[in-house]
């Protein structure tokens, strides 16, 4: 299970180099293309200039520069609460909010197919953990009937579940988790810009409210580091007890001007969020109507289910070679026997771009589906 590193070289885009090729760029998150917008770019330089190149420390000490309040209070704004605070990854993020809401006396109750810095956020709060089967919102309520009534007790899910795409079914989970008294925390990482008229994400689709929203400025906002939106006490006590938050550098100042400038971008052009809802339709059907299992999925985040990781790995490289880059994904990061491509369009793919890639991918399935051995590994659809 070696894994090699590719070397990506930009301006990011429809179509990049990686490994020296030049490819259609189908593994990335800059959702919106907004990585290397002009405005983007300059809202960054702007940062550069009045703050530096660094923010000079963790937010405690010194680091805490305006541009970081002026993001924060945009942030809180856009996802209608009343606060929000910056983290330097969404990895961070979700150590940081897990571990400072819940300790040994409480109860986390996590989605099965929860992204690993959750699962990891899991763990080192010590909490006792209770996985419910994905996005089942029965067995939440069989999980959440069964907790003793000692202890605090925290709903955590991803918004759109990232190596699958399909968009947590908040309105039912909310209504079961508020009659059990959890505290509802969500993590949208993919979403947040991408999903929703105003780019409120999952929360916005399902038209509920939650207690705490995670979100991330490296995916659709195209910049890096997150955010977590919540009440001005739950930011008064993470800014106080986030480990994750105290002991580290504060994000740096021109990834917050990036992502300002690219929230801007965001409410004028929302013709970027139709676009990529179509391409990635324009993606699924071409799959599917193939005879490709596309899974569960219903965001721009489209996985090509396979099966056995070698095959699947096999058809990423092939791929790459016939100028498509989706990367392949196997276990651990997928459960064992669910290997895939996982395909993520942007807005900046044309109608052309996605025709191309389904007709090759469907062409390279089809050629491995004939290789000895493969209708034993993977099922097909197509075989
Ligand atoms: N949460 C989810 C759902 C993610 O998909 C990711 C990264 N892909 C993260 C958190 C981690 O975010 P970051 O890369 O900013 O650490």
């Amino acid at each position: 299970m070696h894994r090699v590193l590719r070397r990506v070289d930009g301006p990011p885009g429809p179509r990049m180099r990686v490994d020296g090729r030049d490819v259609l760029m189908l593994a990335g998150a800059n959702y919106l293309d907004l990585a290397g917008d002009p405005r983007v770019l300059e809202g960054a330089h702007r940062a550069l200039e009045a703050h530096g190149a660094a923010a000079g420390g963790a937010r405690l000490i010194s680091g805490n520069v305006g541009v970081h309040e002026e993001l924060e209070q945009r942030l809180a704004e856009l996802a209608l609460q009343p606060a929000a605070l910056l983290f330097s990854t969404g990895y961070m993020a979700n150590l940081g909010v897990v571990t400072a809401l819940c300790g040994p006396d409480d109860h986390v109750v996590s989605d099965a197919l929860n992204h690993a810095s959750i699962i990891d956020a899991c763990r080192l709060s010590g909490a006792r953990t209770h996985v419910f089967q994905h996005n089942d919102p029965e067995d939440f309520e069989r999980v959440a009937r069964a907790l003793p009534a000692r202890g605090r007790r925290l709903l955590i899910t991803d918004g759109v579940y990232s190596m699958d795409g399909d968009v947590a079914r908040l309105r039912e989970l909310v209504p079961i988790a508020r009659r059990h008294d959890f505290w509802i925390v969500v993590d949208d990482a993919h979403g947040i810009g991408a999903l929703g008229e105003q780019g409120r994400g999952v929360v916005e689709l399902e038209d509920v409210g939650v207690d705490v929203l995670i979100g991330n400025l490296g995916k659709a906002l195209g910049s890096f580091g997150a955010f977590v939106t919540c009440s001005h006490l739950v930011r008064e006590w993470l800014i106080n007890r986030a480990r994750s938050f105290i002991f580290t550098c504060a994000l740096a100042p021109s990834a917050a001007g990036a992502a300002l400038a690219a929230l801007d971008v965001l409410k004028a052009e929302p013709e970027r969020r139709t676009r990529l809802a179509a391409r990635a339709a324009q993606l699924r059907s071409g799959l599917t109507s193939a005879g490709l299992d596309t899974g569960l999925c219903q965001t721009q985040i489209v996985p090509l289910l396979l099966g056995a990781s070698d095959p699947t790995m096999r058809i990423c490289e092939r791929a790459l070679e016939r100028g498509i880059y989706a990367q392949g994904i196997r276990y651990p990061s997928v459960p064992e026997g669910t290997a895939r491509l996982r395909l993520t369009p942007t807005s900046a793919h044309s109608e052309a771009d996605i025709d191309e890639c389904v007709e090759v991918l469907v062409e390279l399935v089809r050629e491995q589906s004939r290789a000895p051995g493969a209708e034993r590994a993977v099922n097909w659809g197509l075989a």
